[in-house]
């Protein structure tokens, strides 16, 4: 009684509905299909046909229409059809539905389980789908590694490393640890959960690996940050002749780019191209994110311009590129180019234009594009573009209105937004707005050491040394640590790295004489040390020697000595370059006439005859 009510109800939604569902299915239902009572084999193979056009259509109307039906058909009951119509439910995103058909099934055989974890996992309800698990497992039903797999893919999104761990063991229980999808879910869980060391011993012990294993342990180092480890892994792909997927690809150009590995990024770029997948959008994209982070946007512009359909995407590419090196004029006129070809600009965009406007201290024209996407393009402001306006309003000076802006705005304040604060405090000598921000920064950050250098440096400028050797007792006591400081350069397709006050380096003699040379002839034309930017509590040699030990000064002699005397020379730093580096670079680019790039976290730094692109905004 309750089912024929059911198929009534659905028989008249089908009603609606059934010409969509033959023209979808291509395939002839005339109405009287309707009526149709009792099971015909043509009728049956067709409705399961209708059903599967359903589910990859997205169409939860006719899918219903279906259904209702299959209940007239008497086929409610058939487990094959069922498990047709859980997989339609959820592919629609009717998740309940699904369960009402799992739930009312008689027999339930092994595929209608997965499909139903499977289904939890895809409509990001991972609870259900862990908690479904262990009813089966109480239920002592029989699972296959398609069972666990889908299981760990729900562990994978909800970062449920403990949940995994024991998936994993129950998995070498049940010896299915081997089977390759089973350890490709594996390693893609502990990779997603930073546990890239049990990442990579699944990775080594897997018997039989496959495409995708290759491309979720490549994105797992990527994920983590091991972009290195990610490049070499990338090889030993292309050496046992793996075809690679735009995924794999597209992790190891943001490898490339993290890394601003030049050479391989080009190396992947004719990759690419005789694979035909840059004319790909996305790709295309990447690759202009790659050059523009590698610090050459020129090559990334060439690109943007054999792009035939530009999207939001590829336009955004390209404004964020120019706006990352400082070259706002072109990201601004780009950003109205964009506009004119009748692209909208979305959220990513305006984060690209106004911190363009920040590096160039354009004030008005940052509220002017603030205001603009409120009201224009009726997007309302993330944590990114307040963040920008606290840079552009502080840089200008105006650091009440940046304070404001912070204390108005709808969300917490993140600690790169004090951190801009205290840095216009420095530039501007606001003392009281420092101590402020400073003080945010340290309860929000309380193990990060460059807070209590900045304030430190503040205090300096200011000529308050009590302040200054508080500070510095403070930065003591508490268990603050700095990063330690190190830099990079490509030099023939290999990254050399260097750590601050580097021993190591075979060749770390003559770094240091030449580093020698370079600061007697810079000390001809007036360079200083400024050794304000060293907190080591120790005389004012050893200081100026400290400072010679940074990184990226001898990433510098390490680049003279080893590049032809034309190249330029490309150097990464793990953080913020300290202002005595900055001066040392403009120095080391009028004295050697070479073009020098420092990327540290924050931006770009183009040193040219002396002169930085920042304008000594970093
Ligand atoms: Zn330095
Ligand atoms: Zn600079």
């Amino acid at each position: 009684m309750k089912a024929l009510r059911r198929c009534m109800i659905l028989s008249h939604s089908f009603d609606l509905h059934y010409r969509n569902l033959s023209a979808i299915a291509n395939v002839k239902l005339d109405s009287q299909d309707l009526v149709w009572v009792g099971t015909n084999t043509t009728q049956v193979s067709n409705l399961q046909k209708v059903l599967q056009e359903c589910a990859r259509e997205r169409a939860p109307m006719e899918g219903k229409a279906c259904h209702g039906l299959i209940i007239c058909a008497g086929l409610q009951e058939d487990t094959f059809t069922s498990n047709m119509l859980i997989n339609m439910y959820s592919k629609c995103g009717l998740g309940d539905s699904a369960r009402k058909v799992f739930d009312e099934m008689p027999q339930r055989s092994l595929v209608s389980w997965n499909t139903m974890i499977g289904s939890y996992t895809q409509n990001k309800s991972e609870e259900e789908a862990l908690y479904l698990f262990m009813k089966m497992q109480r239920e002592e039903t029989q699972f296959s590694e398609f069972t666990i797999s889908s299981v760990l893919c729900a562990c994978a999104a909800k970062f449920a490393i403990f949940e995994c761990k024991q998936l994993h063991a129950f998995a070498l229980k049940v010896s299915i640890d081997s089977n390759v999808f089973v350890g490709t879910a594996l390693l893609d869980v502990y990779a997603k959960c930073n546990a890239v060391e049990d990442a990579i011993r699944v990775f080594e012990s897997m018997p039989e690996r496959n495409a995708v294993t290759w491309s979720s342990m490549v994105a797992g180092y990527v994920q983590n940050k091991l972009y290195e480890e990610a490049l070499i892994l990338f090889h030993r792909a292309q050496m046992i002749g793996l075809e690679h997927s735009q995924f794999t690809i597209s992790s190891v150009l943001s490898a490339c780019a993290c890394l601003a590995a030049l050479i391989e990024g080009k190396q992947l770029h004719a990759v690419l191209h005789k694979a035909g997948f840059d004319a790909n959008i996305y790709v295309a994209s990447s690759l202009i994110d790659m050059y523009a982070k590698c610090g050459t946007i020129k090559e990334g512009y060439v690109i943007f311009s054999c792009v035939e359909e530009k999207n939001v995407v590829v336009w955004n590419a390209l404004v964020s590129g120019f706006s990352r090196h400082a070259r706002s004029i072109e990201a601004m006129i780009s950003f109205e180019k964009m506009q004119q070809m009748g692209v909208r600009p979305n959220e990513v965009t305006f984060v690209s234009v106004l911190s363009a406007c920040g590096h160039m201290g354009l004030v008005e024209k940052g509220r002017k594009y603030f205001d603009m996407m409120i009201k224009d393009h009726n997007l309302s402001p993330n944590v990114f573009h307040y963040s920008c306006m606290v840079d552009i309003l502080g840089r200008a000076g105006l650091i009440h209105e940046a304070k404001e802006m912070i204390d108005k705005m709808p969300f917490d304040a993140t600690p790169s937004m004090w951190g801009s604060l205290l840095a216009s405090c420095r530039i501007h000598k606001k003392l009281e707005f420092a101590e402020v921000a400073a003080q945010k920064l340290f309860e929000i950050e309380p193990n990060n050491a460059g807070n209590h250098v900045l304030l430190s440096n503040i205090y300096a400028a200011n000529k308050k040394w009590e302040e200054v050797v508080r500070a510095r007792k403070l930065l003591k006591d508490s268990k603050a640590k700095k990063e330690r400081g190190k830099s990079w350069i490509e030099i023939k397709d290999k990254v050399h790295t260097f750590m601050v006050g580097e021993r190591n380096n075979p060749r770390i003699a003559e770094i240091y004489l030449k580093l020698e040379d370079l600061l007697e002839e810079m000390k001809k034309l007036g360079y200083r040390g400024e050794t304000e930017h060293d907190l080591h509590d120790v005389e004012e040699n050893r200081k100026q020697e400290l400072l010679m030990h940074h990184s990226e000064k001898l990433t510098l002699a390490y680049g003279l000595m080893c590049l032809p005397s034309s190249a330029p020379i490309r150097i990464m730093k793990n953080l913020r370059i300290c202002g005595d580096c900055h001066s040392f670079m403009k120095f080391a680019s009028s004295i050697t006439g070479r073009e020098i790039t420092v990327r540290d976290t924050n931006r770009f730094h183009h040193f040219k005859n002396g002169f930085c692109s920042c304008g000594e905004f970093w």
